[in-house]
């Protein structure tokens, strides 16, 4: 989709669908805002006349279609509803713009206007609204035999009357068309089906889709996972006829000093499919387990960005280690004993906190280049979901600083973060009467526990775990969201690595 900033006032534009974002004042005021009162006008006064008797009151979430009827050269006009001007925040352009992009693609695509409220669109407006435009438009029809017939949006056009385009606004649009095409790479990635995204494909799709980047792309085969003794990964590998892969992204930033400093560290849990292993899950449970592997693609999408758009004055280096989760004559049983890279022993109790166990190993690799810092992303525990539901991300950690900057980053891009405790008593579980730790504990603090066990891998490196397995997947279609992979994560690590880099 081609995105252009224009100057025109909205009732000036040519398109098949008008979008203006209202905030619940502006219907209550005469004739609202300079733009709703145009095209009220344009209109003969019936737009708003027929909204108000609709029920719209511009509350976040709300929306109104009218057609024009040959009043206008446009066929639709959309009011998508802001809240209340007190409460505005970013993100609700970002969702008013994908519920255009969605409305675009029910009417039948073409060229959609939206026009951005703020009289003097600030960067951060520019590229919400950019970023919900290419992400509302996201559509997965690849194992359609018949593609829904939706005609594609061609063109999508930000208006602000008066507006003069300069280097900073060219840059937030860049930046947001950047952001909205890595997280459908994202979503692609996690609506795959697992028979056709092996860990042999996933490694396959990330060299290709990371190509032309600069980044240097390693995969390494289960030759060299054994001669780096991950034993808790191999441990997981071992009971699936696909063999296992380790995936590692290099960004190197341009300059010798700048090479050299300390690299941020990002770990992706890719379990392309979680059986639960011989610990089998019920049917209902294992439907969506193809999404086993979410944090590894909103590492690989952020990878993309980070090299693309945001060149940081510092290193990024991705860590991803992918295999199956499956039973069979050759899976590791519950009460085996794994010995991990740093020689740590676990007991097995239940082969299906697979998680874990590979990202134990990858995470104590991440930790030898003495990164600044490491964050994983992961679809890791259902007690995550329990706590905090379908939206959030739980966020672990103890160093203040990093968890901080990760929970800014997150405010600031429009996901939602909250921050659980490691509370030690719950730690306590994890012991093993005959290893070093065992691999699960009780459901109770489930989250929890996951998060004690992956820091006993972390050493010294300040850590930020990100439980993504509720927000991972929606079942349902909202504003910038499409039913299925999310793509959440890859606008947080992008604003961070910005952040970090004294871009934000
Ligand atoms: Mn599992
Ligand atoms: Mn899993």
């Amino acid at each position: 989709m081609d995105i252009q900033l224009s100057a025109n006032a909205l009732v000036d534009t040519k398109a098949n669908l008008l979008t203006l974002p209202v905030f619940e004042e502006d219907l209550s005021k005469k004739g609202g805002t300079e733009a709703l009162a145009a095209l009220d006008g344009a209109l003969g006064k019936a737009l708003l006349t027929a909204a108000a008797q609709e029920g719209f009151k511009g509350k976040a979430n709300q929306k109104f279609v009218m057609h024009t009827l040959g009043k206008l050269s446009t066929a639709r006009v959309l009011l998508v509803g802001l809240g209340a001007r007190e409460k505005f925040r970013t993100e609700a352009l970002r969702v008013a713009a994908g519920t255009a992009a969605k409305e675009a693609l029910r009417s039948g695509g073409g060229t959609l206007a939206v026009c951005a409220p703020l009289a003097a669109a600030a960067e951060e407006e520019v590229r919400a609204i950019v970023e919900g435009l290419g992400l509302g438009a996201y559509r997965f029809d690849k194992w359609r035999s018949k593609k829904d017939g939706a005609k594609a949006i061609s063109k999508a056009i930000v208006c602000t009357p008066g507006i003069k385009r300069n280097a900073r606004l060219d840059r937030a649009s860049s930046l947001g068309k950047a952001v909205a095409s890595a997280t459908s790479f994202a979503r692609d990635l996690v609506n795959e089906p697992a028979i056709s995204l092996t860990p042999t494909a996933l490694a396959q799709t990330a060299q290709r889709y990371l190509k032309g980047t600069g980044l240097q792309v390693t995969v390494h085969d289960r030759e060299k996972i054994e001669a780096l003794k991950m034993g808790m990964f191999l441990g997981v590998a071992q009971g699936s006829a696909e063999p296992p892969r380790l995936i590692e992204v290099r960004y190197v930033p341009k300059g010798a000093a700048a090479a050299k400093s300390k690299p941020l560290a990002l770990v992706g849990k890719a379990i392309t499919f979680d059986s639960g292993g011989l610990s089998l899950k019920p049917a209902d449970a294992m439907v969506d387990m193809k999404t086993d592997m979410a944090g590894s693609a909103a590492v690989f999408a952020a990878m993309h960005v980070i090299a693309t758009e945001v060149q940081p004055r510092f290193p990024v280096h991705a860590f991803v280690g992918t295999c199956e989760n499956m039973p069979s004559g050759t899976s590791y049983r519950p009460g085996d004993v794994l010995t991990s890279r740093i020689g740590k022993t676990v007991e097995v109790t239940n082969t299906d906190a697979e998680g874990r166990l590979v990202l134990g190993d990858v995470l104590s690799y991440a930790c030898e280049s003495k990164p600044r810092g490491v964050i994983d992303l992961a679809t890791l525990t259902g007690a995550c979901i329990v706590a905090l539901g379908n939206y959030t991300v739980g966020t672990f950690g103890r160093d203040e600083e990093l968890v901080g900057a990760v929970l800014d980053a997150a405010r600031a891009a429009g996901e939602d973060f909250w921050r659980l405790p490691l509370v030690p008593e719950v730690k306590d579980v994890l012991k093993s009467d005959i290893a070093d730790m065992k691999n699960a504990g009780v459901r109770w603090g489930g989250a929890i526990s996951a998060a004690h066990f992956l820091e006993e891998f972390v050493g010294e490196t300040p850590w930020v775990h990100l439980d993504i397995a509720g927000p991972s997947t929606s079942d349902k279609d909202r504003g910038y969201v499409s039913k299925g992979g999310t793509g959440v994560g890859v606008r947080t690590l992008v604003e961070l690595v910005r952040r970090l880099d004294g871009q934000g």
